[in-house]
């Protein structure tokens, strides 16, 4: 689970979000949505620890996260630019997480089977970031995240890199994969589509606000505003 209560982050005099309050339950799949600029990334880069949060509060399952470092957060993100490790295999790229932290070497075989099974890099485990288009690498990027395990995944973007083939294809493996292994995960994304077909609930931002939180059938059919209604396509 993960709280938000009236979070507010200030950017040198300049509020990116203000009165952010979420309540995420256990395994659900949300999305958040919103012109650029709106505070997405500054949301998850809140959660994630990356940003200091002095107003607000954020709880990780009944754990108080304001004051414990990005390090200590049982969090896995994925950015828009993921970087994998050039000098390492793609399998040891997906192992690198759970190696650090002390994950027996049969067991991360193992999740790293399951892993590239649902993420279609079983061909590609022996070859290195740079022997691999930039949507193959993107995958191994969120495959090294999720293959961590961790409370909460976030993800910025992850499939804005990929032709709209494989785009729908990975859409359809996280899809899956977050039904097998339903880690709670927050999801940005500009695509109408991926947000309507992904997400349990969408929050709709916009200048650094929540506009409306709703089920995809909720924010379509019963948009809070003009905003909400021009983002879903469908004005009252
Ligand atoms: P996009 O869709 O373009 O990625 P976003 O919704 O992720 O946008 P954020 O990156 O969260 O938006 O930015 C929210 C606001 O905070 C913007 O006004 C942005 O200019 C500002 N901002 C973000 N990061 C910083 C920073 N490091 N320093 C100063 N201002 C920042
Ligand atoms: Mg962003």
């Amino acid at each position: 689970r993960v709280i938000l209560q009236n979070v507010k982050h200030v950017f040198n005099n300049v509020v990116a979000i203000t009165d952010i309050s979420l309540d995420i339950p256990d395994g659900e799949f949300w999305v958040l949505v919103g012109p650029s600029g709106c505070g997405k990334s500054t949301i998850l880069r809140t959660i994630a620890g990356l940003e200091t949060t002095n107003f607000g509060k954020i709880y990780i399952g009944d754990k108080l996260m304001n004051d414990i470092p990005a390090r200590k957060r049982d969090v896995s993100m994925v950015f828009q630019n993921y970087a994998l490790y050039p000098h390492m295999t793609v399998r040891q790229n997906l192992a690198f997480g759970l190696r650090m932290r002390g994950v027996k070497h049969h067991l991360i075989q193992e999740r790293i089977a399951i892993v590239a099974q649902s993420l279609v890099l079983e061909g590609l485990l022996e070859r290195k970031p740079k022997q691999l288009s930039g949507g193959q690498q993107q995958r191994v990027a969120l495959g090294r995240a999720i293959a961590r395990q961790p409370k909460v995944f976030l993800l910025d973007e992850p499939l804005s890199n990929l032709d709209t083939k494989l785009r729908d294809n990975t859409r359809h493996e996280l899809k899956e994969l977050h039904r097998s292994i339903g880690i709670t995960t927050i999801y940005v994304t500009h695509s109408q589509v991926e947000a309507m077909t992904l997400a349990d609930k969408i929050v709709v931002l916009q200048g650094g606000k929540i506009q409306q939180v709703g089920t995809p059938q909720t924010i379509y059919n019963q948009p809070a505003n003009r905003i909400v209604a021009t983002f879903i396509g469908n004005p009252p």
